[in-house]
């Protein structure tokens, strides 16, 4: 049996490790991430970040960020390094088809796999998990693992800080999530306390947006938006043009759906967006929604009961009009 004595043993040696996490990797995806891979480093193990596909550029800055290895520009290296590691951890997902062609690698690499995570109904593909759906970000987990499981608060320096606080930031929508408990406040203060700059975090990462950015925000808000009131539910619907006409880059598309959400009687926002290879939908809800039930039923997807995604082969029309026919289903919940 692969236990947390087992695993603490193999750590005490200079080990080949590998770090991943979810295709489009966001603030906590990242943040966790490259947390773990600066408390490690500092142990001697050979450690490498390997993200599924790009991410956002408000990521760059993260400590670690040049020795991340991006799997769809370097195939050959990352297999290499799947193929050759003893430990691989599995960050901020929980089923090998969030990392695309990658899963295939890890699911057929022998090496022990750790997942860290908060996502609901984990498949079973783990030999060792630091699991926890109560956790407003895997970075909260992260802390978690390395002070309390691996006893190395000393470790958490002020780049393991920073990228946990990133992490927390972004996962608890800057601390409004209904997860971010007392306990999450506590360590965000320990991270702060480790070094972590929380004003400049805030900074890097919200307010480091390009004038094509805010423009296509406007074109969203302006000619994009349908708001039905009848099932207090709002729509951001984006095609490939609109994508193409703004420039849109990794990240941009990020916290659009947010806005729909804002508005007063608004229970559920869609953002639903064309993208090259597929349509994909990211919603938010508010209070007891569950916006996670209807991407996983209809949309392949999944996630959080208040964030959740998922993707269609569809065209965006049909997408928009199955979106829309899915409501009446929800009517009861979304106008009590
Ligand atoms: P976003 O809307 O920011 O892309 O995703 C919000 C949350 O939904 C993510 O944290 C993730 O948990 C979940 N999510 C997004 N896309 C997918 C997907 O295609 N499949 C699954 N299972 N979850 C997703
Ligand atoms: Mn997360």
């Amino acid at each position: 049996m692969f236990d947390l004595a087992s695993l603490t043993d193999l750590l005490t040696q200079p080990q080949k490790i590998v770090i991943t996490t979810h295709h489009k990797p966001d603030g906590d995806a990242m943040g966790s991430s490259l947390g773990l891979y600066n408390y490690l480093i500092q142990q001697g193990h050979h450690a490498r970040v390997i993200a599924p596909t790009d991410y956002p550029d408000f990521l760059s800055w993260l400590p670690g960020n040049e020795d991340v290895i991006i799997y769809t520009e370097h195939r050959e290296e990352a297999a290499a390094l799947i193929a050759d590691a003893k430990l691989i951890f599995c960050l901020d997902f929980n089923a090998l088809s969030r990392i695309n062609d990658m899963g295939e690698l890890v699911g057929g690499s022998s090496a022990y796999k750790i997942m860290i995570d908060h996502h609901l109904e984990p498949a079973d593909f783990d030999d060792y998990r630091h699991w926890d759906i109560n956790a407003c970000a895997t970075a909260q987990l992260v802390y978690d693992f390395i002070v309390n499981e691996l006893h190395h608060k000393e470790l958490v320096n002020k780049d393991v800080a920073t990228c946990l606080y990133t992490g927390i930031m972004t996962d608890s929508a800057s601390f409004r999530l209904p997860n971010t408990t007392s306990t999450v406040h506590r360590i965000v203060a320990d991270l702060i306390d480790a070094g972590a700059v929380n004003w400049r975090i805030h900074e890097l990462v919200y307010n480091s947006a390009s004038e094509n950015r805010l423009r296509f925000l406007g074109h969203c808000l302006a000619n994009c938006l349908e708001v039905l009131p009848e099932f207090n539910t709002a729509i951001i619907a984006v095609s490939k043009q609109d994508l193409e006409r703004f420039d849109v880059e990794t990240g941009d598309t990020e916290g659009v759906v947010n806005y729909a959400l804002s508005m007063a009687n608004v229970r559920l926002a869609a953002f639903i967006v064309e993208r090259s290879d597929r349509v994909k939908l990211s919603l938010r809800s508010k209070g007891e929604f569950p916006a996670n039930e209807i991407c996983k039923k209809y949309f392949n997807g999944g996630g959080h009961r208040n964030a959740a995604g998922g993707h269609s082969e569809n065209s965006l029309e049909q997408v928009v009009q199955q979106f829309k026919q899915i409501l009446p289903e929800y009517k009861k919940l979304l106008i009590q």
